[in-house]
């Protein structure tokens, strides 16, 4: 089983659902009392917020590409940023460290082209729906194309994940909030919907739903399972030693 990094804290309560996946799917396969291999760094998220609301995203890529090549230091095989916006910095993350970044959108877009659907509607955060980082690659790299929500059904969605699922609040009131912007979203074309920030599962799920529903932190967590149950290759710092 090769380790699992995670880069987490945002929000935590997210970053839980993780860990509990991650290990409830290793269980389910090896039996037992096996449990995942894990490497986790979880940030204290109040920080990231503020460098989020003030643009401040190069200072926020720094923080986590130096968690990133701390994780790498420390064994990791692979990484995970846990949530969807901080995917903005992908690139940084990637570059900082020799192990693959699990990219969250790319795994979500591949369940949704092998499920035959293609007008998924993104429900995120503000930064998610808006800035290009992710719905571009969902055009570009797998010819999807997104449906953004309005934007009153926007200010809804982000606040909720801000106001409430990230402090552990879920609310029945909420709950109905995100199933009219589904609606919405449906009587506009949309074929599936993606729950695009990690929080999202806490509120709604395939059950609450009559479209496809691909949950974004439980495709995250099920790429990673995959990446880890695969045979080990050499870490590429232990091939560097060898040759060196
Ligand atoms: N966890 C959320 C996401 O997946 C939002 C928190 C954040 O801003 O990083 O986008």
């Amino acid at each position: 089983m090769r380790m699992i990094g995670l880069i987490g804290g945002m929000s935590w309560e997210s970053t839980a659902v993780y860990y509990r996946r991650l290990n409830e799917q290793i269980r389910s396969r090896l039996g037992g009392l096996h449990s995942a291999e894990i490497l986790m760094r979880s940030v204290d998220f109040e920080t990231i917020v503020n460098l989020q609301k003030q643009g401040r995203w190069d200072e926020a890529g720094e923080i986590l590409a130096k968690i990133a090549r701390d994780l790498e230091d420390g064994g990791a095989d692979c990484l995970l940023i846990c949530t969807n916006t901080m995917h903005k910095l992908a690139d940084d993350v990637q570059q900082a460290v020799s192990i693959p970044l699990l990219h969250i959108a790319d795994v979500t877009a591949a369940a949704i082209k092998a499920a035959g659907c293609d007008r998924p509607l993104l429900l995120a955060t503000r930064y998610t729906m808006e800035h290009a980082f992710y719905v571009q690659r969902l055009r570009d790299q797998f010819a999807l194309d997104p449906i953004i929500p309005d934007d009153d059904d926007r200010a809804v969605v982000h606040d909720i994940i801000f106001d409430e699922l990230c402090r552990g609040v879920v609310s029945d009131r909420s709950r109905a909030l995100y199933l009219d912007v589904i609606a919405r979203g449906k009587s506009r074309g949309a074929d599936s919907v993606i729950l695009g920030c990690t929080e999202i599962c806490l509120l709604v799920g395939p059950e609450h739903i009559d479209l496809p529903v691909f949950d974004s932190t439980a495709l995250h967590v099920d790429a990673a399972i995959e990446f880890s149950m695969t045979k080990q290759t050499p870490h590429p710092r232990a091939a560097q030693s060898v040759a060196s």
